[in-house]
């Protein structure tokens, strides 16, 4: 298959499964931290409509079994498309179907339709990991939340944790997976032994892909042992790294614990995101990046999670750079789509002219 994806023999990197009543375990997912508070919430909401999609399906099967014996395979279907409807309630599984119709094969280029899922989920997943990191500075600076270490490290964190503390979603297992692999493919652009790379505010490419495999393998030291194997990550330092994710996790939770959207409240958050018009070139990438939804689930997922003091915006635009940053003086996040081409490209296997940091 086309492009440079390091890691790209794991079990979660071609996520062809759908939700199932694997959300009802959410509340029991192992680790704490986040999931504990309004990540969990968001996605237990979820887990209520599943719980009412599920009771007649339980319903059915008891009364199938003693005193009601007319139910049809009709029933059966119809309760069947209900639960593969309900399967679709993950917003990045609806960001990547949007995102495979949204999908131009470049010019030249072939894609076969794997192909294509692989593409959409390495863009969206690397567009979702880059908003919530953007999303982390507007935290810092809108809550004046302390920050111990380089805050590039922390914010990275914060964008890491929110996408693993979740209940089963492969979608989104697949796009954290891509997260880690296009810092690698980043990694190999950058050299380390340089002044410039050292004395970054980000760490380097390639610890910044370890440490997204560390929180995945923290979280979760089962389903991610593949993804940690074929990055070359030892088994001592996967099994220390349930003491980072928690570390992290707890951290994030402890800071933001007064500005949740606590159970019954409603978020006062407001965010609006604003799309510009691409340069010559870029129609393909942003329509992408549009049509999916990417940038507004995430953005909602911050409103459900977070009470913000002041409206943000989200600008989505053409800049001239590949990069993404938080604004403090307008109170925007910028998303720029050479960045989204920037990892298109690297899903296709194209190599960059310069290599950009956000
Ligand atoms: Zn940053």
């Amino acid at each position: 298959m086309a492009g440079h994806h390091a890691i790209e023999a794991t079990p979660v990197n071609r996520p062809h499964g759908r939700y199932t009543q694997d959300v009802l375990y959410a509340a029991t997912r192992p680790g704490g931290g986040l999931s504990g508070t309004g990540i969990t919430m968001v996605w237990l909401l979820r887990a209520l409509l599943t719980v009412t999609l599920a009771w007649p399906v339980l319903g059915h099967t008891a009364f199938a079994e003693d005193s009601e014996p007319d139910v049809t395979d009709e029933d059966i279907e119809e309760i069947d498309a209900a639960a593969a409807d309900q399967s679709a309630a993950s917003p990045y599984e609806i960001a990547r179907e949007k995102g495979v119709k949204a999908w131009t094969t470049p010019p030249g280029a072939k894609a076969t339709p794997e192909e294509i899922d692989d593409h959409v989920l390495y863009v969206l997943g690397n567009v979702t990991n880059t908003m919530f990191h953007e999303f982390a500075h507007g935290l810092v600076s809108e809550l004046e939340l302390p920050v111990l270490g380089k805050e590039e490290d922390a914010v990275d964190a914060f964008a890491n944790v929110v996408m693993v503390n979740h209940d089963d979603d492969p979608a989104l297992d697949a796009m954290m997976v891509a997260v880690a692999d296009d810092y690698f493919t980043a990694g190999q652009y950058e050299d380390g032994n340089s002044a410039d790379m050292q004395m970054d505010e980000h760490s380097m490419s390639a610890q910044r892909a370890f440490s997204v495999i560390c929180i995945l393998v923290g979280a979760d030291p089962e389903k991610f042992k593949q993804a940690a194997d074929n990055a070359g990550m030892s088994p001592e330092r996967q099994a220390s790294c349930s003491a980072d994710y928690e570390q992290a996790a707890g951290a994030w939770d402890k800071m933001l614990s007064d500005h949740y959207v606590k159970d019954g409240e409603k978020s006062t958050s407001k965010i609006t995101v604003v799309y510009g018009k691409p340069a010559k070139g870029q129609e393909a990438i942003a329509k992408l990046v549009k049509e999916s939804g990417i940038v507004e689930a995430v953005s909602e997922q911050m409103i459900g999670l977070i009470k913000f003091p002041n409206p943000i915006k989200v600008k989505v635009e053409a800049c001239d750079d590949d990069n993404a940053f938080w604004s403090p003086e307008d109170r925007s996040v910028t998303l720029c789509y050479e960045l989204a081409q920037g990892y298109l490209n690297n899903s296709l296997g194209i190599e960059p002219d310069d290599s950009g940091e956000e």
